[in-house]
């Protein structure tokens, strides 16, 4: 099989290129580097199991020649992380909406299978247990936290219509924060924040009173979720989420990953406004309801937190080590 992977070299697309690639597949990686790095696919496109197309998947022409070329395609590419998001909401919007919009036309038009990748965020506030048909709970749209949410339902909303309308075999996986190597906290992303930060003694940044939780997934057992939806025929035309049921409060995160690097840092608490501007709304809890992914494919989280923090020491201090 010949896989497409937006976004390929990025965090999530680099670990699901590389699960496809010892494999067997074919691999085509379109990324225009802004937030992936070529570091993360190097190693692939030395042994020759990958080939990485630079390029923008706004680019309509160039994207239906790639998808027209492949048997599948994973629509990972985005502009992510809640810092990103907030600093720049009109960039992060236009880029995913129509990044969206090109690769779910392309695929749709070349009968191409197509897993879209959507987020948890696209539920909002809510602080129930979230099912794929809870209703949603957003902020205002003048708030620029809520321009991704949005620019995720507007993908996963052309991706039914083309489903029902025309046939297209489309998929949507909503992730609960995955995390795991190769993850930057350069955007906003906590965890390699946490790490980065005790790794170099600096003050660990819980943002609020730290009690609001999330349900960390390892980035293998998403993968894993990934490549068996696609290959599941009773998926299509569906949402689904995938992430982990144990919920870990971002104290409890921070004093983790100050025990199991061993730091002296200190953690320090800073209001929401002062991390992300005025006006900024936070989340207290999200926590997936899996049964949907469970029922069909038999998939649940299996990596613990612990995994997680621990492969995103060893893989920060190795990079350290590299650099060096
Ligand atoms: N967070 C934090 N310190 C940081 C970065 C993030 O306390 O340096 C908090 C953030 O406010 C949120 C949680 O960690 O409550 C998860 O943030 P992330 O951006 O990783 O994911 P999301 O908010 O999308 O769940």
């Amino acid at each position: 099989m010949k896989y497409l992977i937006t976004g390929g070299a990025g965090f999530i697309g680099s670990h699901l290129a590389d699960r496809l690639a010892e494999r067997g597949d074919e691999v085509v990686l379109l990324d225009d580097l802004s937030t992936g790095k070529l570091d993360n696919v190097q190693h692939l496109l030395d042994a020759g199991s990958a080939d990485l197309v630079e390029g923008c998947v706004t680019d309509l022409a160039l994207v239906e020649d790639l998808i027209g070329a492949a048997d599948r395609c994973f629509h990972l590419a985005s502009a992510v992380g809640v810092q990103l998001i907030v600093d720049t909401p009109l960039e992060s919007m236009q880029r995913n909406t129509r990044g969206m919009e090109a690769v779910i036309e392309a695929a749709a038009g070349a009968g191409v299978r197509l897993l879209v990748a959507s987020s948890s965020e696209i539920y909002g506030k809510s602080s129930a247990t979230l099912h794929e048909d809870s209703d949603r709970v957003l902020g205002s749209p003048s708030l620029a936290r809520w321009t991704y949410a949005n620019a995720k339902v507007h993908g996963e909303m052309l991706a039914y219509g083309y489903a029902k309308q025309r046939g297209a075999e489309n998929i949507v996986v909503r992730l609960f924060n995955t995390v795991g190597p190769r993850q930057t906290g350069r955007y906003g992303m906590v965890l390699p924040r946490f790490v980065r930060q005790a790794l170099a003694g600096e003050e660990i940044t819980v943002y609020g009173d730290g009690r609001q939780s999330r349900c960390f997934t390892h980035v293998c057992d998403s993968i894993e979720a990934l490549l068996q939806l696609i290959d599941c025929e009773g998926a299509i035309g569906h949402p689904f989420n995938v992430g982990r049921h144990s919920e870990v409060t971002i104290q409890e995160l921070a004093e983790r990953v100050v025990r199991m690097t061993g730091s002296s840092s200190r953690i320090s608490h800073t209001p929401y406004e002062q991390a992300y501007g005025e006006g900024f709304e936070e989340l207290g809890r999200r926590r997936p309801d899996t049964s949907r992914i469970e029922e069909l494919i038999g998939w649940r989280a299996r990596l613990s937190i612990e995994a997680a923090i621990s492969d995103v020491i060893d893989h920060q201090r190795e990079a350290a080590a590299l650099a060096a």
